[in-house]
C-alpha cells in the first residue's frame, strides 16, 4: 500500500478499516543470499539500499528482538553533518544529502526537521578550531556559519551569557542540520524493504556463525539455522559479542548513553544547541518534551539503562548554560549501549572471514549516520569494494595507525 492524502481520506470516511499491515510477518526461508544481523537503522537501511540499488532481493533482516527497539528508537535524534577529520567529512556529508529526500524516498515521513546546530565556542582558540572544521565542512559542499558573541546572542538569547560557567564566545551553524523522527526512520526503512522483497524475521537471534573453508555460509538462530551467501552484521552495541562468534576481536568497547526528556512544552527551543564543554546538547521535540543529554557513563556495560551520577552531570551543565530549564520537569531517562570504537570514528569493512562484512562502531553517533551507513555497506557487501564515501573506515586503521580520531580527546572511548 502507498501512502498519500488520498488514502488518509479515503480511512478517515472509512472507520480507519482500509490500511494494510506495514510489513509482513514471514517465516525464515533455508537461505538467502545476503543476511543482515540488526533490524536496526544501519541493518534496516543496508537491506533497502541491497534491493533498490543492486537488485539483490533475497534478503533476510534477522533481529533479535523487534524492529526498532534497539538504538534506533532510543537516541535524541540529531542529523548533522558538522565533522572535521578526512574519512569523516565525506562520509557525513553523503549521508547528510540522503536524509534530504529520505521521506519522498521511502514513502514514509521521517519528519526531518532542518533546524540547525549549533557548536559552542568558549575561548577565542576554541573559536578557530570551528572556523577550521567549518571551512572543512565548506569545501565539502554543506553548510556552515561562523557567528560571534553577539550573532549567538541575537539568535539564542536564554544562554546564561552574563554569569556562564565557561564564556560563550560564538560557534559554528549548520543551517541544514536538524532533527528527524527516530522510530520513523526505522519503520520507513523496515517497510519500503519489505515492499522490495527483503524478509524482516524479528525475535530471531544470531547465535553463532557457520564458517566453511574460511568462508562464511550461514548462521544459527534461535529459529534454526539459515544458509546465506554473505552476511553484514549491523548490531551495534552487540559488535564485539557478535563478531566474537566468528572469532573476530574487535577495537570496540560497549558502554552506556543515556538520554532525558521533560514535559511537553510551548515551542522555546528553535536549535539543537551541542555545548561540549559542560557535555550537554538540547533542542525539542515536535511535541514539545526537551529532549537532552551528555556524556557516557563510563563502564562498560550491555545493560540498556544508565546510572544516577550522569543524571546529576547532564542536569548540572543544562543549569549551567540555560538556567529556564531549571523550571521544566523531567518525564523520562533512558540508556542505550553505545559500541565505541577506539578513535570515535566507525567501521564499515570486510573482515577475514571471506563473505562477512561489518558495520559498527557508530559510538553517540550513528543515527545522523543511518541513510549513508546503509547505503555505504549495501554498495560493499554487493560489489566486495567500499564506496566512495567511506574508504578511511577500515578494521585495520587501528594496526596501521591511520585511526580517524575525531573528538581530538585521545584514542581511548574513557575520555570521550
Ligand atoms: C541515548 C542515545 C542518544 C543518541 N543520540 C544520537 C543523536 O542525537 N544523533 C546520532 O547521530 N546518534 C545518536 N545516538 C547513536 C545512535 O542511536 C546509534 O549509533 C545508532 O542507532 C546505531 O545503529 P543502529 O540503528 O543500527 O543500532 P540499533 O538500533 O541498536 O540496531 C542494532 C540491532 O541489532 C540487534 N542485535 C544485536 N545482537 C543481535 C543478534 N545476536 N542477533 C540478531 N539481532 C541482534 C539489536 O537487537 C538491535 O535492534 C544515540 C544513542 C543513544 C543510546
Amino acid at each position: 500500500m502507498r501512502y498519500s492524502g488520498f488514502q488518509v481520506f479515503l480511512n478517515g470516511l472509512t472507520g480507519n478499516r482500509g490500511w494494510a499491515p506495514v510489513w509482513r510477518d514471514p517465516a525464515p526461508k533455508d537461505h538467502y543470499d545476503v543476511i543482515i544481523i540488526g533490524g536496526g537503522g544501519h541493518g534496516l537501511a543496508t537491506a533497502y539500499y541491497l534491493a533498490r540499488e543492486h537488485g539483490i532481493t533475497n534478503v533476510a533482516v534477522l533481529e533479535k528482538g523487534t524492529i526498532g527497539g534497539g538504538n534506533i528508537g532510543r537516541n535524541t535524534t540529531v542529523v548533522r553533518a558538522n565533522y572535521m577529520l578526512d574519512g569523516n567529512v565525506e562520509f557525513y556529508s553523503h549521508s547528510l544529502k540522503l536524509w534530504q529526500n529520505l521521506s519522498a524516498e521511502l514513502n514514509y515521513n521521517v519528519m526531518l526537521s532542518r533546524r540547525g546546530c549549533i557548536l559552542l565556542a568558549h575561548s577565542d582558540g576554541q573559536l578557530d578550531a570551528l572556523a577550521r572544521r567549518g571551512n572543512m565542512n565548506l569545501m565539502q559542499g554543506d553548510g556552515a556559519e561562523l557567528w560571534d558573541a553577539a550573532t549567538l546572542r541575537r539568535h539564542i538569547p536564554y544562554l546564561n551569557f552574563d554569569d556562564p560557567r565557561f564564556p560563550l564566545k560564538g560557534g559554528l551553524m549548520q543551517w541544514e542540520a536538524g532533527t528527524a523522527r527516530h522510530d520513523a526512520v526505522a519503520w520507513g526503512y523496515a517497510r519500503a524493504a519489505d515492499r522490495l522483497g527483503v524478509d524482516l524475521i524479528q525475535n530471531c537471534e544470531v547465535t553463532g556463525f557457520r564458517i566453511a573453508q574460511g568462508r562464511v555460509t550461514g548462521v544459527d538462530t534461535t529459529r534454526g539455522h539459515i544458509g546465506a551467501g554473505k552476511v553484514g552484521m549491523a548490531v551495534a552495541g552487540r559488535s564485539s559479542q557478535v563478531a566474537a562468534m566468528a572469532g573476530l576481536r574487535l577495537p570496540i568497547e560497549s558502554h552506556v548513553l543515556q538520554a532525558f526528556v521533560t514535559e511537553g512544552l510551548k515551542p522555546v527551543i528553535d536549535t539543537v544547541i551541542s555545548f561540549g564543554m559542560g557535555h550537554f546538547y538540547i533542542s525539542q521535540s515536535d511535541k514539545g518534551g526537551l529532549v537532552f543529554g551528555g556524556d557516557i557513563d563510563g563502564y562498560n556495560s550491555y545493560a540498556q539503562r544508565g546510572n544516577l551520577p550522569i543524571v546529576e552531570h547532564v542536569a548540572e551543565a543544562g543549569m549551567a548554560l540555560m538556567p529556564m530549564i531549571g523550571r521544566a520537569r523531567m518525564l523520562r531517562s533512558w540508556g542505550g549501549i553505545m559500541d565505541m570504537t577506539m578513535d570515535g570514528s566507525p567501521i564499515i569493512d570486510r573482515t577475514p572471514v571471506e563473505g562477512l562484512f561489518f558495520n559498527g562502531g557508530w559510538c553517540y553517533g550513528g543515527f545522523k549516520a543511518v541513510p549513508g551507513g546503509g547505503h555505504v555497506f549495501a554498495h560493499l557487501i554487493a560489489t566486495g569494494n567500499p564506496h566512495p564515501a567511506a574508504t578511511k573506515f577500515r578494521l585495520d586503521r587501528f594496526a596501521r595507525g591511520a585511526v580517524i580520531d575525531e573528538e581530538a580527546t585521545g584514542a581511548t572511548p574513557n575520555l570521550h
